[in-house]
């Protein structure tokens, strides 16, 4: 076994850290170390966060990992910033998100910048958490800013979708046309305290209800003030609702398996 690999295993940070910066840059080792960390694979809830800028995700992100804490729970967060990984951006991105559990060595964050204009989750994205489900991550959030193909992108990535809406952003129709309501395993009508909140949950809601789709599963509609730590509790709970109807519909293991298929044709 690479010698990183079985330093990472056993909890060294850098190691991780260092690995990461290999699988991000889709290094000649990184077939190997997949193939190294399989095994350790599996274990983690992958959440993602998306939802259109300025909406709060990061405040949410934010505040779930602090909930996620109090329950004993070692949470990675990957925020994908469509920065050029040039600009400095997401470095920056890094710093300001990393204030609050900057200390805590349960917490890990990686900042990560879309390939290209048009959006879409970068190449090593899925490789990087990996990484940190072999680490030990109980939950890994992936932020991400629901435009074009990134939002194609964190459905086949993530096992549960929450996308992060305001009143602000224009009616339900609209999310509707963006795409939005397709992914969403919970919808969170996010700045409740601004006019507007309840009617947006209550047209998201009829809009579900209309929907032509048969849904095992409901996407529940949580209004939060992420700012001011409402709701998130709420989201929380819907998000391990929600990890148990994957795991109690099969599906779970359904992703699983196909993970491992696409793993072997690559
Ligand atoms: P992101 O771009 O979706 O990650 O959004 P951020 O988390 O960076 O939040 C964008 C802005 O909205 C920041 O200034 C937050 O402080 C603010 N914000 C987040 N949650 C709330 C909320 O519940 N109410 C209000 N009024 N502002 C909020």
């Amino acid at each position: 076994m690479l010698k990183l690999v079985e330093r990472m295993l056993a909890g060294e940070l850098p190691a991780l850290a260092r690995l990461i910066t290999l699988v991000e840059r889709e290094a000649p080792q990184t077939p190997e170390v997949m193939k190294e960390i399989h095994p350790y694979l599996g274990k983690a809830h992958v959440v993602g966060v998306t939802g259109p800028p300025g909406g709060g995700k990061s405040t949410l992100v934010d505040r779930l990992t602090q909930v996620a804490r109090g329950q004993g729970l070692s949470v990675g967060i990957i925020a994908v910033d469509p920065t050029s990984p040039f600009s400095g951006g997401a470095v920056l991105g890094d710093r300001i998100r990393m204030q609050r559990h900057y200390l805590d060595p349960g917490v890990f964050i990686r900042s990560m910048a879309t390939r290209g204009s048009r959006g879409g989750l970068p190449r090593g994205v899925r490789g990087v958490i990996k990484l940190l489900d072999a680490f030990g991550k109980d939950l890994i959030l992936v932020e991400t800013v629901g435009v074009g193909q990134t939002e194609l992108d964190i459905v086949e990535t993530a096992d549960t979708v929450v996308v992060v809406l305001v009143p602000e952003a224009g009616d339900a129709v609209q999310t509707l046309k963006a795409g939005l309501m397709e992914i969403a395993s919970i919808f969170v009508v996010n700045k409740a305290d601004l006019p507007g909140a309840d009617r947006l949950a209550l047209e998201i809601e009829s809009m579900l209800r209309l929907s032509p789709a048969n849904f095992e599963w409901r996407p529940p509609v949580v209004v939060t003030q992420a700012l001011n730590d409402i709701g998130v509790e709420e989201v929380y709970r819907a998000v391990e609702e929600h990890r148990q109807h994957l795991q109690a519909s099969g599906e779970l293991e359904r992703r699983r398996l196909q993970q491992r298929r696409e793993e072997l044709w690559q």
